[in-house]
């Protein structure tokens, strides 16, 4: 439930709240307002004590949160969360954030051909798998943390910041060591020890959709590391599996506005697993973008008939260009238009 608090409310009186809430066995969560403060109470069926709050002072209103996922609902928090992560800030009403580079990290020298190719052309993160969690255990599985220190590497080279999927609680603390933001794949989605210790690892996660995750779930997950008092979650739309086989997924666009009004989680696209076809990948970008993406995560590779995984969806160098640049156009015509006279 949500308590809000009246609008002179004390510290003393919202401390009372918090005090109050803990012995009662619940946990709080308070959000300190310019107009008024906001205190989520989590905990199994928290509305029914409100009772508890009935005799304390400064408490405006109590309201139940009615969804399922607690802390990342729009209810427990009006605005929008935005994670900043390097020079780039996710969420809200800034600009799409780029976020590219090849599906897997094969070598030192085509990582950092990529990185700053995608650094030429506005990207703010550099994304790469070292650990892949590939359908086949015949298939290449990532180089592991070799692959890691040369995220280190280009990440030293071009100021870009790094994104790569852990795919097991035991790894966490390794990759957590070399990358900016932690990313929790779609088979990882629902392996709940993995969102917990992603939670507590203190970087910022970027939780796929799960391919059958339905929307609720999703959050649910986010919820997970959320509850380990990590704020910084970006969502990710990345194709859910549907009766359709002409594209390997389905990029579910619907998400992206659906999820601005139920969270206040940022959301971001990846067109490129989203569709498994490089030809489609600019299209759907532009099409999330639009949708209110706030952010893109797209495979790029310097040659891609060449890649160890996922060269089929990866963009080369001119169509990656192409897409920067209709971005650009993009994001300018959807820029909030400044206040007439
Ligand atoms: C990837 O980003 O390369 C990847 C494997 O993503 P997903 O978990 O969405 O399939
Ligand atoms: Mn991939």
């Amino acid at each position: 439930m949500i308590i809000v608090m009246s609008h002179g409310a004390t510290r003393e009186q919202i401390d009372a709240v918090i005090a109050r809430v803990r012995e009662v066995g619940l946990s709080a969560e308070t959000i300190i307002g310019e107009e008024r403060s906001i205190i989520g109470v989590i905990g199994g069926s928290a509305y029914e004590y409100r009772e508890a709050f009935s005799h304390l002072e400064g408490i405006q209103e109590i309201t139940p949160i009615s969804k399922p996922f607690k802390r990342a609902s729009r209810e427990f928090r009006r605005e929008d969360t935005i994670v900043e992560v390097g020079t780039a800030l996710i969420g809200g009403d800034n600009p799409p954030v780029m976020m590219a580079g090849p599906c897997s990290v094969e070598n030192l020298e085509m990582l950092l051909e990529t990185a700053h190719f995608v650094k030429s052309l506005g990207a703010k993160i550099l994304r790469g798998g070292a650990f892949k969690p590939r359908t086949s255990p015949y298939s290449f599985q990532g180089l592991g943390e070799a692959a890691l220190q040369m995220l280190a590497e280009a990440r030293e080279q071009t100021g870009l910041a790094v994104v790569s999927e852990v795919v097991t609680p035991a790894d966490v603390e390794l990759v957590a060591r070399y990358v900016d933001v932690l990313q929790i794949g779609t088979r990882n989605s629902q392996n709940f020890a993995l969102l917990s210790e992603a939670g507590r690892s203190g970087k910022a996660v970027l939780l796929k959709r799960g391919m059958s995750a339905t929307i609720e779930e999703w959050l649910l997950a986010a919820e997970y590391v959320l509850s380990q008092g990590n704020r910084n979650v970006i969502l990710c739309e990345r194709g859910i599996r549907t009766f359709e086989p002409a594209t390997r997924f389905t990029l579910d666009l619907n998400a992206v506005p659906l999820v601005r009004e139920l969270s206040h989680l940022p959301v971001i696209v990846d067109p490129s697993q989203g569709t498994g076809r490089w030809s489609l990948v600019r299209p759907m970008a532009l099409a999330g973008v639009a949708a209110g993406a706030h952010g893109l995560i797209v495979e790029v590779h310097p040659r891609p008939g060449q890649a160890m995984s996922d060269g089929g969806q990866s963009l080369g160098f001119p169509e990656f260009e192409r897409l920067s640049r209709e971005l650009g156009r993009l994001t300018e015509a959807l820029a909030p238009q400044p206040a007439a006279g």
